[in-house]
């Protein structure tokens, strides 16, 4: 398998080709080995155009709307970013190649010590896993530049835009159970400003200010 020519045609075909524009995130894309992220049984579809399962039945996104998530975060190298949904850690190492400092929180502790252990393998050294409900933030860190939810959710939880720093940017898929959109609030000097963009469907953020554990 050479998957770093498969990488390099994702870029292409699937990021590029659909409007991604950022070259700094295109870079990180076609830098961050996905099949790494992924079961070893799957690793041959890592590069195809959809998200794929991880264990516990949660999900590691599409590229192309982790590449859409991270072009709206607007990262430029120093910031300080908070992940909700840990999943595989494909996303946070996404993060950590643009941006300064990325504390990544997962529900679930099978799953968050999986992607930790992953992460340092891979030689990541400034993102911090959180087991916990990742809708109460982390308040203990805050405030973040960049925070990104990566389930989707009723409502932007409120703790989170508490904890979001001045000329912060936050970035979540809010909507229904199977259906939601990316929203981007922006904390301005005149208060918080909102802007709706892709359609997509995420697992659900489970938790005290996301959906109720059923
Ligand atoms: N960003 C991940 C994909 C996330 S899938 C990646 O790159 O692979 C969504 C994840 O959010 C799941 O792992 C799920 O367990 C987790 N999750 C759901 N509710 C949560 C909560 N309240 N706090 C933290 N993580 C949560």
């Amino acid at each position: 398998m050479d998957f770093s020519r498969q990488r390099e045609e994702m870029v292409r075909n699937q990021l590029v080709a659909r409007g991604i524009g950022d070259l700094r995130v295109l870079k990180a894309m076609r830098d961050v080995p996905r099949h790494l992220f992924i079961e070893e049984s799957l690793r041959e579809t890592a590069y195809y155009d959809m998200a794929l399962p991880t264990a516990d039945g949660q999900t590691i996104s599409q590229p192309y709307m982790v590449a859409v998530m991270t072009e709206l975060l607007e990262l430029r190298g120093a910031e300080k970013v908070l992940e909700i949904g840990t999943g595989s850690g494909y996303q946070a190492a996404i993060l950590a190649e643009l941006s300064g400092q990325v504390f990544t929180m997962e529900r679930l502790g099978t799953l968050a010590e999986k992607a930790a252990a992953r992460l340092r393998s891979l030689g990541y050294e400034r993102i911090s896993v959180t087991t916990g409900d990742g809708t109460l933030g982390l308040p203990e860190e805050a405030p973040f530049d960049r925070i990104i939810v990566t389930a989707g959710t009723p409502e932007v939880p409120e703790p989170l835009i508490g904890q979001l720093a001045p000329d912060g940017i936050l970035v979540a898929p809010v909507g229904e159970r199977f259906s939601q959109i990316l929203v981007k609030l922006i904390r301005t000097p005149q208060g918080l400003r909102s802007t709706y963009h892709t359609p997509c469907v995420f697992v659900p953020l489970v938790g005290a200010f996301g959906w109720k554990e059923e």
